[in-house]
C-alpha cells in the first residue's frame, strides 16, 4: 500500500497517544459546545498542533505538510470528532494568516494558534449563503487607514470560542479577507445551532466592526486564492478524519461480531455479516491508500493537485457513510443505543459529506474540469 516514512509514524504514534488518553471521556467531550479543557491541554501538551503552522511562528515545518495532518486527523477522529474538529480547525482557521498576512500580524497571532492559547475560526459561511461564496453580503469598507466590516456570519467552527476570524468580505468588486479578532468592538457571538453530531458552533454578527487596514490577508479582492490555498492542504486532511472514523466504526462492528453469538455460531461466519466486514475493510484501506497518496501529491503542489484531494475527501466520505451504517447494522439493536460509541460515530459521520465541500458540489466542479481538461 502506502508507506509512511519514519516521521510519518513518529507524529502518527504521538497522534495515537492523545486519541487514547480522550477515548475514556471521549462521549462526553464530543457532547460539548465549547472547547473541553482536558482536550486542549492533552493537545497542547502533545504539540500536534505545531503541524499546523509554519516553523517560522512556532509552527514544527517550514511549509505545511498535508499527509502529517493528515495522519493526524485519522487518529484522532477515530477517538474523539472534538478532538479533530479542535487541531484541524487551528490550520483550516489560520492559513490564510500564514500565507497572506503581514510579518507583524503573523507573529502577533500564529505562535498562539500553535500552541492553543488562541483559537482560531474561518467565517465564511451566512444565512443565506453556503456552497456559492461568491454570492456573500457582509461587506468591508475602507475608511482612512481602517476597514470597516459589517454582516453576518453563520455556522461557524468555534464561533464564540476563537480569539479572530479570517472572514469573507464583499470589497468593492471583489472578494476579500479580513483577519477580524474576537474582542474588536461590534463583534457579536451567538450560540450556533443544535446539530445531531454537536460541533463549536456560532452565529456572528459584525456591526460597524473596525480593524487596521494591515488586517487585510492577501491582495484586496484576491480571497479566493487564499481559500483555495487553504482547501488545497486541508480537504484531503478530512478525508483522512473520514478515515479514521470509518475504521474505528469496522473495529466496533468486527468485535461484537466476533463476541456475539447467534444460530448456534459468531455472527461473523453467518454470511451476510462475513459480507459486509469484509467489503468494510476494502473500503477503510481503498480509501485510506487513496487519501495518503492524495495528501503526499498535495505535499508536493498542493494546487496542482487539489482535484485528487477533492476525489479523496468525496470517496473516504461516502465510504465512511456506508462503513458506519454497515457496521451500526451489524451491531443489530445494540447499534442504536444512545451513547455507545457506534451511535456517536454514525452521528460524527454525516457533517464530513457536507462540510468544506459538499460532495455534490465537489463532484460538479470535478466533472467540468474532467470536461474542459480531460483525464490525467
Ligand atoms: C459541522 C459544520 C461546521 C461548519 N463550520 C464552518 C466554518 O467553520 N466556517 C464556515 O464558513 N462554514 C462552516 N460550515 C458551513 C459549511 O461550510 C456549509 O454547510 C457548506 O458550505 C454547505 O453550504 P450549505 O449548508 O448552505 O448548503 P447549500 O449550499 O445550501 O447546499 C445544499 C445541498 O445542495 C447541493 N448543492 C449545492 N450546490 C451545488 C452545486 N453547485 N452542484 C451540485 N449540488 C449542489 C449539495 O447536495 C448540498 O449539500 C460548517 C457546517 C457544518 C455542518
Amino acid at each position: 500500500m502506502f508507506d509512511l516514512n519514519e516521521e510519518h509514524r513518529r507524529v502518527q504514534a504521538v497522534a495515537r497517544g492523545v486519541a487514547a488518553a480522550v477515548e475514556p471521556f471521549a462521549d462526553e467531550a464530543d457532547e460539548y459546545t465549547e472547547v473541553h479543557p482536558k482536550v486542549r491541554d492533552l493537545l497542547r501538551e502533545s504539540g500536534l498542533v505545531r503541524h499546523v503552522v509554519p516553523a517560522a511562528f512556532g509552527g514544527a515545518s517550514e511549509v505545511l505538510d498535508p499527509l502529517t495532518i493528515a495522519v493526524v486527523r485519522e487518529a484522532l477522529m477515530g477517538s474523539s470528532a472534538h478532538a479533530d474538529s479542535m487541531f484541524g480547525m487551528q490550520g483550516v482557521g489560520s492559513y490564510s494568516l500564514s500565507v497572506g498576512g503581514s510579518e507583524e500580524l503573523k507573529q502577533q497571532w500564529l505562535p498562539l494558534v500553535a500552541s492553543l492559547d488562541a483559537i482560531a475560526g474561518l467565517a465564511l459561511t451566512e444565512p443565506d449563503v453556503g456552497s456559492d461564496l461568491r454570492a456573500v453580503s457582509t461587506r468591508a469598507v475602507l475608511d482612512g487607514d481602517e476597514l470597516v466590516v459589517d454582516g453576518r456570519k453563520s455556522f461557524i467552527t468555534n464561533g464564540g470560542a476563537a480569539d479572530f476570524y479570517c472572514t469573507l468580505v464583499r470589497e468593492d468588486d471583489g472578494w476579500s479577507m479580513v483577519l477580524v479578532p474576537a474582542d474588536t468592538p461590534g463583534v457579536r457571538a451567538e450560540q450556533g445551532s443544535d446539530l445531531i453530531a454537536p460541533h463549536i458552533l456560532g452565529e456572528l454578527t459584525f456591526d460597524g466592526v473596525r480593524v487596521p487596514v494591515g488586517n487585510r490577508l492577501g491582495e484586496p479582492g484576491k480571497a479566493f486564492s487564499l481559500m483555495l490555498q487553504t482547501l488545497a492542504v486541508f480537504r484531503v486532511t478530512v478525508a483522512a478524519s473520514a478515515v479514521g472514523l470509518a475504521q474505528a466504526a469496522l473495529e466496533e462492528s468486527l468485535a461484537h461480531a466476533q463476541s456475539r453469538q447467534q444460530f448456534g455460531k459468531p455472527l461473523i461466519e453467518l454470511g451476510a455479516v462475513s459480507q459486509k466486514l469484509a467489503q468494510s475493510w476494502t473500503d477503510v484501506e481503498a480509501a485510506r491508500a487513496f487519501v495518503y497518496r492524495a495528501a503526499a501529491l498535495a505535499q508536493a503542489d498542493p494546487l496542482g493537485h487539489l482535484d485528487y484531494s477533492s476525489m479523496a475527501k468525496v470517496h473516504a466520505t461516502e465510504a465512511a457513510a456506508a462503513v458506519v451504517d454497515r457496521s451500526m447494522q451489524t451491531m443489530g439493536r445494540f447499534g442504536l443505543v444512545r451513547g455507545s460509541k457506534i451511535e456517536r460515530l454514525y452521528r460524527n459521520a454525516r457533517p464530513l459529506r457536507v462540510y468544506e465541500g459538499a460532495t455534490e458540489v465537489l463532484l460538479d466542479s470535478l466533472a467540468r474540469r474532467m470536461s474542459k481538461k480531460g483525464l490525467r
